[in-house]
């Protein structure tokens, strides 16, 4: 058999911003494996199983689908780019602490549009100059080192996007970040809160990093803060653009 795990980034969440690779490996794979809103985004084939799970199993998720791959061909969903926050880092760790037989299936990872290239691109070049991104999710790292990469990202004038800024479980997180932030730059610089961008609910929020309301966002918000010359510019009759410039003084 085959012995093949194709780690599929399915973008933002638009069907046109599923490379056609992607999509070929979808229609070839005997079995999909993913979070279950993920799963529900690609189209029914008939005979092909579907195994949804809920998003906080990844690791369980990983090992199903590797066994899985072992000997037939198989494929995992990711929204977004598969390598962002997501499942091709769980499948790896996987492999690492698996069994010596899984090292001998074929994987293939298929890149996808990241939220927050989705969101940029909705705005004109907010990361148009050096950026960073960063998780506020502390399931998998401490609170603390959050603060510590937020500041120093700051500090050193990286353009930044925010993912996974708030959850029920995860509340204050994101006003924490806030926090940390404002020690460092202007009250001035432009924040904006990014929610199901390129779904038909988008919608598109720019703020300041001083009036910034972290319960702006949610689950499905990525939050990207620029630097102190990120610049917002007015358009009487079509949405702001909003640019970080190429070149920085001397
Ligand atoms: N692999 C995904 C990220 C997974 S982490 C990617 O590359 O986009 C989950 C976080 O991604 C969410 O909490 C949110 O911050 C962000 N996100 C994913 N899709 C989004 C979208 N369409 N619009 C805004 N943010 C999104």
């Amino acid at each position: 058999m085959s012995g093949r795990l194709d780690i599929v980034g399915l973008g933002p969440g638009r069907e046109g911003l599923v490379t056609p690779e992607a999509s070929a490996a979808l229609a070839a794979a005997a079995a999909i494996y993913g979070y279950g809103p993920y799963l529900a985004r690609v189209p029914w084939r008939e005979g092909q199983a579907r195994h949804p799970s809920d998003n906080r199993v990844e690791l369980d998720r990983a090992r199903a689908a590797l066994e899985a791959a072992a000997q037939d061909r198989v494929a995992m969903v990711s929204g977004g780019d598969p390598g962002v926050f997501a499942m091709a880092a769980a499948v790896c760790e996987a492999v690492e602490q698996g069994p010596q037989a899984w090292r001998g299936i074929e994987i293939v990872v298929h890149p996808g549009i990241t939220a927050m290239l989705a969101l940029a691109a909705r705005l004109g070049a907010p990361l148009g100059h050096d950026f960073c991104a960063i998780s506020l999710s502390d399931n998998l790292k401490p609170w603390p080192l959050v603060e510590k990469r937020l500041a120093a990202a700051a500090g050193a004038g990286f353009a930044m996007a925010l993912y996974n800024p708030i959850s029920r479980a995860r509340p204050w997180q994101l006003g924490r970040a806030f926090g940390a932030l404002r020690a460092v730059l202007p009250a001035a610089t432009p924040v904006i809160f990014g929610r199901a961008v390129m779904r038909a609910e988008e919608h598109i929020e720019i703020t300041t990093l001083g009036a910034a309301d972290p319960a702006r966002a949610d689950m499905a918000t990525c939050v990207i803060i620029g630097t102190a010359e990120t610049r917002v510019i007015a358009r009487p009759a079509l949405p702001p653009l909003v640019y970080t410039p190429r070149s920085m003084p001397a």
